[in-house]
């Protein structure tokens, strides 16, 4: 039992997830809220990625799911409070990773974008066209943003970028504080409204369309990333950043992924359980297969059986493939579903039943459907009358609950 589900909830999954499918849902809504796409959720942003960071590190989930919070924020087991930057959250989990930082000086941000695709595309490969607006260094200034080349420098700093401000904290006592000058951006520069350059206004880049072909390759993974080096938003002075793509799998109606295996369900007929059957499956690249049992060779609910080479192409080695395991249901006919004199005919194939002998001391008891939920319901009811009602209600409840109880 968890002592707080809050960052569970922000990340949309259950407590007692596998770390997978928190990565998952960190992915999902990370892009979803990131600045960049959603500037106006911030907070929410920063929230899913102190759920994230605290979630995805096992001793930290742990001091979480026992003291909440509360414990997390304390440091508790010796380790140190408080929380990353959500970007540098952000930009571990997407691969930035120890070298963003130094890169982060000469290099543009990392552009982030999701790519739905489906099973069949990782089936069997897939390219696909993604359109996409980027800053590209304006031809026309060459990136300086003037029309002639000259420069100004910005009056407030000086050119420095930098703004230093002194504070008197009492008497004898100055703090010096050095702030980005918001009039540049620190920048330094400062171009007048007649010397700008009339492609980009002053700006340096403009937006450009871009198109990109996204090679999916066969056997490729959900959650796979294709990286576009120096493909991202263009910043004068600095190298291009990189547009990486995530794949997104979507859910297939019959196959499930496990690794290079795929997992079918197959519902077969009692008959065929029995007698042996013969079924076919459609596979991602749109051949029949003819599964068949031997004439005999009896099918048990629950049964697992494979086909070996059936199953996801190998990344990079697709002529490998992996398994297609196929787990049996089995369609039992309805009550009712065979005359009577037709069912001894039927008692007759099977071995003789055992004698069942009955004695005087047995209560004939009736078997009725089982409902789970008006099992809870009775024994909530119970226990909330239990303290304030008279003994009769109290027999009538507790007499109530002894099937449930002795099953
Ligand atoms: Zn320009
Ligand atoms: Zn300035």
């Amino acid at each position: 039992m968890v002592k707080e589900t809050g960052y569970y909830d922000l990340l949309g999954v259950k407590p007692g997830a596998p770390p997978d499918e928190i990565k998952r849902a960190f992915r999902r809504l990370a892009l979803k809220y990131h600045p960049d796409k959603n500037p106006s959720e911030g907070e929410r942003f920063k929230q899913i990625s102190q759920a994230y960071e605290v979630l995805s590190d096992a001793n930290k989930r742990e001091l979480y799911d026992h003291g909440g919070e509360q414990a997390v924020k304390g440091g508790g087991a010796g380790g140190r409070g408080g929380f990353s930057s959500p970007m540098d959250i952000f930009n571990l989990f997407f691969g930035g990773g120890a070298q963003m930082h130094s890169h982060t000086e000469r290099r543009g941000k990392t552009v982030v974008h999701q790519l739905p695709v489906t099973l069949e595309d990782l089936y069997n490969g897939a390219t696909r066209k993604l359109s996409l607006q980027k800053n590209v260094i304006c031809t026309k200034c060459c990136g300086l943003g003037t029309k002639d080349g000259t420069l100004g420098l910005c009056r407030k700093c000086q050119g420095t970028g930098v703004k230093v401000e002194v504070q008197m904290l009492g008497p004898g006592m100055i703090q010096q504080m050095q702030t980005i000058c918001a009039d540049c951006q620190g920048q330094g520069e400062w171009i007048g409204p007649r010397d700008r350059c009339r492609g980009c206004n002053g700006r340096k880049v403009t937006r450009e369309k871009k198109i990109l072909s996204v090679h999916i390759d066969k056997g490729m993974r959900d959650g796979q990333k294709i990286t576009f080096h120096g493909e991202g938003d263009q910043v004068p002075g600095l190298d291009a950043g990189d547009i990486v793509i995530i794949l997104d799998q979507k859910d297939h109606p019959v196959f499930r992924r496990q690794g290079h295996d795929l997992i079918i369900r197959m519902e077969i007929d009692l008959v065929d359980a029995l007698c042996g059957c013969r079924q076919s499956i459609q596979t991602l690249d749109n051949r029949s297969l003819l599964v068949t049992s031997q004439q005999g060779e009896v099918i048990k609910p629950g049964d697992v059986k494979c086909i070996p080479n059936e199953g996801m192409p190998v990344y990079r080695d697709p002529f490998e493939k992996g398994r297609l395991i196929i787990q049996f249901q089995v369609k039992f006919p309805e009550s009712g579903w065979l005359p009577t004199d037709r069912l001894r005919q039927l008692q007759g194939c099977f071995p003789a039943q055992v004698e069942f002998m009955t004695t005087e001391d047995m209560e004939e008891v009736k078997l009725t459907d089982f409902d789970p939920h008006t099992q809870q319901k009775q024994q909530y009811n119970g226990e909330v009358y239990h303290e304030d009602e008279h003994d009769y209600t109290r027999n009538r409840h507790q007499h109530q609950q002894v099937p449930c109880q002795t099953s």
